[in-house]
């Protein structure tokens, strides 16, 4: 029995005419990620991309774990091809699907016919493999309505297929159909989200981190890498630009009201991601701002902090509440990282009293004895990029 991994396509099905690029990219996508586990053969045939081991050396699990976080994939399940005949399917159903038989209290069996040719209807097929299972487990009662376990039978053109149960996968869309953005990363649970999902709408994502030493320790470095590398499973491989941030600061807190630091070092965070993005022509920011959550929140906030971008800011978080951007933390593994006690620069110089409702005119009065471009080109020229692969 060589097992392979069947992965049923999402929403790439409703792409119509953009269809094929969809599936195109979907399929590269999948052949970068499992590449590592050894060599596949990846095709696609009716809203179903197969990923087949060319050899005993593949690691199958590994390679199906990959695949169910890969974004355009709504479900995945492993099966056996067999030969075409019932006495086969039924042998190789029994032997494979063991496991999963002796465990579910109840099941039914669907078949699909691609060929045609096939002596049995579907309906015959799915009895007779039925019976069969059911005799040879006993326990397992046949629920045709509501079955805890579906044993899926293909007979394709040149094998039939023996499903085991399928598991949800990422959804989405797939990496690169949305083109680029450019995401603010923080050490924070916030931003490894809001990455997440922006990609899963197809957007391949560069991140910018900002960082202060000698308030930043290199450990919150560390730690914003660390979460960038557990992103990479399902963003993908991307570039991390570490942004040397202390002189900013530093002036902002010498020149600039108090009341003000927080909007007019966020002001500056917007204008160098633009000029990441800018050169690496990304359409968007991305940030894990939410509303309320913290003074530089309000919608006023936000409002004066993006007038300084021309870019879209995605900010996928805006209406969430913490315990459900905490339970997707907790699922795309980023949260035990997350609550690690370093030193973010947004906490180095925050203000005792920030302003909630700021005024535009006055954050720009404020911040114009700032040699805004002197400190912005800086900044952009000490960044260090750090490439992360799967
Ligand atoms: P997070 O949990 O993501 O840190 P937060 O609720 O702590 O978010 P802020 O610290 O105000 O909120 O930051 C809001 C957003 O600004 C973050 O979600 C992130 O996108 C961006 N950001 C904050 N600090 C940094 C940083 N040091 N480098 C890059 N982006 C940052
Ligand atoms: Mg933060």
């Amino acid at each position: 029995m060589h097992e392979m991994i069947l992965c049923k396509l999402g929403e790439v099905v409703l792409k119509g005419l953009n269809r094929r690029s969809f599936e195109d990219k979907l399929m590269s996508n999948i052949r970068r990620r499992v590449s590592k586990c050894g060599s596949f053969r990846i095709y696609s045939k009716q809203s179903t991309i197969y990923v087949e081991p060319q050899s005993g050396a593949c690691d199958v699990e590994a390679a199906y774990d990959a695949c169910r976080k890969v974004f355009g994939i709504i479900c995945v399940s492993k099966a056996v091809p067999c030969e075409k005949n019932v006495q086969a399917i039924i042998a190789t159903a029994k032997e494979y699907l063991a496991d999963s038989m002796r465990s579910a209290r109840s099941f039914k069996v669907e078949s699909k016919r691609a060929d045609k040719t096939f002596p049995l209807t579907s309906i015959q097929l799915s009895q007779q493999v039925g019976g069969a299972l059911h005799q040879a487990f006993p326990a397992c009662a046949v629920d045709v309505h509501d079955p805890e376990l579906t044993v899926h039978i293909e007979i394709r053109d040149e094998q039939a297929y023996v499903h085991g149960p399928s598991e949800a996968a990422a959804g989405g869309l797939p990496l690169g159909m949305g083109g680029t953005a450019v995401s603010l990363l923080s050490g924070g649970i916030d931003s490894p989200v809001s990455s997440y999902m922006i990609a899963k709408r197809g957007v391949n994502l560069e991140m910018v981190h900002f960082f202060s030493p000698p308030y930043t320790s290199e450990a919150a470095k560390e730690k914003v890498l660390s979460l960038a590398k557990l992103l990479v499973p399902w963003c993908g491989r991307m570039t991390v630009q570490l942004v040397p941030f202390t002189e900013i600061q530093e002036e902002i807190r010498r020149s600039c009201p108090e009341e003000y630091f927080t909007l007019i070092m966020r002001r500056f965070m917007m204008r160098i991601a633009q000029r990441a993005a800018d050169q690496i022509h990304a359409r968007a920011l991305v940030t894990g701002e939410n509303l309320g959550q913290v003074a530089s929140q309000t919608i006023e906030a936000l409002g004066v902090t993006e007038e300084v971008t021309t870019l879209p800011v995605l900010r996928p978080l805006i209406g969430m509440d913490k315990e459900e951007i905490i339970r997707l933390s907790r699922m795309i593994g980023t949260f035990d990282t997350s609550i690690l006690p370093y030193e973010d620069c947004c906490t180095v110089f925050t203000p005792r009293h920030p302003r909630t409702r700021p005024q535009l005119d006055e954050v720009r009065a404020a911040e114009s004895v700032l040699d805004i471009e002197g400190l912005v080109d800086r900044a952009m020229k000490g960044r260090e990029f750090v490439r992360l692969k799967y």
